[in-house]
């Protein structure tokens, strides 16, 4: 099965990839990890959209294009995956499609902007591997500490409130008319983002099995 988890920035794709990605075994793609991680690396594409990120802008399509293609050619995308913040753009969907990719849902996720700013702020990601947690929807055993691999939680630069607005912002721009891009290919299922993670896991799964 090949997925797409839309939403704005915040509502909690990331955490619904990586739930889906363990009950089927296969792999959840995060573009947004991929660039961090070649930022840690300090690779040419991580120093390339260093400034992008850091104004909550979006990544050239060219290069995040250019990112997907070369993960979905992986051996372990050939049983099926999962996208988690790819496609954003128009375009990004169209050089999907032209990869000759075939997707069989696209989870839209439902948070209010209201709501989004607020859950921002709890965001904290592991300096090491890149896990996400949340101070009050997704703890860490330990506080403060990664469950993965023990090292330390940071507060990503990116989500300091001013950077979360124009996030947003961008997500209604660029990323919001995706969804009748896949509502016209009946692929489109909308979940609302539950208070608890449980409650959305539910619906998502539900979604999936439908
Ligand atoms: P979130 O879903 O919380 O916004 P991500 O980790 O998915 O966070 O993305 C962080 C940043 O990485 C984005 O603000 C953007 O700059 C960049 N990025 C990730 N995916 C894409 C994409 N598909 N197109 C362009 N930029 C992207
Ligand atoms: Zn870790």
């Amino acid at each position: 099965m090949n997925i797409i988890f839309l939403g704005a920035p915040g509502a909690g794709k990331g955490t619904q990839a990586e739930r889906v990605s363990a009950k089927y075994a296969i792999p959840s793609v995060s573009t947004g990890n991929i660039i961090r991680e070649a930022l840690r690396n300090g690779t040419p594409t991580g120093l390339q959209a260093k400034a992008y990120i850091d104004a909550g802008k979006l990544v050239p399509d060219e290069v995040v294009i250019g990112i997907i293609k070369e993960r979905l050619a992986k051996d372990d995308c050939a049983g099926g995956f999962i996208l988690d913040g790819f496609p954003r753009t128009i375009p990004q969907a169209e050089a999907l499609d032209k990869m000759g990719i075939v997707i069989d849902k696209v989870i839209d996720i439902e948070v209010p902007d209201e709501k989004i700013v607020k859950r921002m702020s709890g965001r904290r990601v592991c300096k090491k591997c890149g896990a996400s947690y949340h101070t009050e929807y997704l703890r860490p055993a330990r506080e403060g500490v990664c469950d993965n691999c023990g090292s330390e939680l940071t507060i990503r630069a990116d989500d300091a409130p001013e950077t979360v607005l124009e996030r947003l912002r961008v997500y209604h721009a660029e990323t919001e008319p995706l969804k009748d891009y896949y509502q016209k290919t009946g692929k489109l299922v909308i979940v609302e983002g539950q208070e608890e993670v449980e409650d959305t896991v539910a619906l998502v799964m539900k979604a999936l099995e439908a």
